[in-house]
């Protein structure tokens, strides 16, 4: 039996890059020992580390005046870190709330600095909805803006990419970077945690205009501080050595796939299939507003939640994995990220369909 994992986080990977990992585990490049085994500083690590950058940059298809860092604290160090070293005397930060991450990045935002709470969701009474950016009312003067693309939770998507005249653009890609084509030109600041989309936890991607990197913010702990990781090639301290290496192996599996474009024209199959089925069985649904679905994590409700744990445990049996809802917002979630194959999604909807009619 195949078995698909929905987890939001940490999440599949490709089985092609674990049986790689696996076959090199105890004997890397046949130096005898593990990857996780040798110095960072080290010849074949530093050729690791360069790959990795070298790979991300054709992917995303990076501009040389953006720097690429590979930092640890997953998401919520990020949420610390944009703050810390972004901040501007004088100036308050804009905070576009569109979910449960939105607000969280937030709220660690105002410990440090002062803010101003944009809320961009427009929920009804049927269900989750979110203004587009370009609706966004942003004020003029502030130190920079910040918003989550993908609320991973609420399953909320933002396709455009919200514009200031001078303030600059973070956004936090932790649930869909790598997932669809974006023009990274339009963004300051791109930070993700790595376990959705990219590889094991602990490593933490960013991408920052270089010009951002001379701000002076407010002191800082050296391994939150970018311009000092920058500087050190990410290596301050001891980086997440084998999460890097794991998400080089990632990178060389979705150059192999194709790239991103490729990728972006699988996800959205995957998602319309999983979508329409959801829309059309009378059973189950789907609360986000059409415009704004997520590409890589769809909540959903059975109509009659009496049948929530009998579900999950049949699903369960069937090989369909983590696929309970965030208790913020319950029922059901399925995160189909990059490396959860179409098959996946349609074993799922076939166990939904077969469920469905038995319990309808
Ligand atoms: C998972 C997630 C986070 C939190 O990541 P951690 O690495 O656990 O800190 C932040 N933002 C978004 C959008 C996420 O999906």
């Amino acid at each position: 039996m195949s078995v698909y994992n929905f987890c939001a986080g940490p999440a599949t990977l490709p089985p092609d890059v674990m049986k790689k990992a696996q076959a090199e585990f105890l004997n890397w490049q046949d130096m005898g020992v593990s990857v996780m085994e040798i110095s960072h500083r080290s010849e074949p690590f530093l050729a690791v580390a360069a790959q990795s950058e070298a790979r991300l940059r054709r992917l995303m298809n990076i501009p040389d005046d953006y720097a690429v860092l590979f930092m640890h604290g997953g998401g919520r160090g990020q949420f610390s870190a944009v703050p810390l070293n972004l901040h501007v005397e004088g100036k308050a930060a804009v905070y576009c709330n569109s979910g449960v991450w939105s607000q969280g990045a937030l709220d660690e935002a105002n410990k440090f600095i002062e803010t101003v709470n944009i809320n961009v969701r427009k929920d009804t009474a049927t269900g989750f909805d979110v203004t587009p950016a370009s609706d966004w009312n942003l004020p003029l003067d502030a130190s920079y803006v910040h918003y989550c693309p993908n609320e991973t939770i609420d399953g909320v998507e933002l396709f455009d990419v919200p514009k200031h005249p001078t303030a600059p653009i973070v956004a936090d890609m932790s649930s869909n970077i790598l997932s669809r084509e974006i023009d990274v030109s339009a963004f300051d600041l791109i930070y993700a945690g790595a376990q959705k989309n990219i590889g094991p936890s602990g490593l933490t991607i960013v991408i920052i205009k270089k010009s951002l990197l001379e701000r002076k913010g407010l002191p800082r702990p050296g391994i939150l501080d970018y311009s000092l990781e920058h500087k050190q090639g990410s290596m301050f301290n001891t980086p997440p050595t084998f999460a890097w290496y794991l998400a080089n192996e990632v990178f060389a599996w979705l150059e192999a796939q194709g790239g991103v474009k490729a990728m972006e024209a699988i996800n959205k199959q995957k998602a319309e299939l999983l979508y329409d089925f959801i829309d059309q069985s009378g059973f189950y649904s789907n609360k986000v507003a059409k415009h704004c679905r997520s590409l890589m994590n769809v909540p959903f409700w059975l109509n009659n939640e009496k049948l929530n744990d009998l579900f999950l445990s049949q699903a369960n049996q069937a090989g369909l994995l983590a696929l309970e809802g965030h208790r913020s917002v319950g029922g059901m979630r399925a995160s189909i990220y990059n490396a959860l194959p179409l098959e996946g999604v349609q074993a799922l909807v076939d166990f939904m369909a077969v469920f469905a009619k038995e319990n309808g």
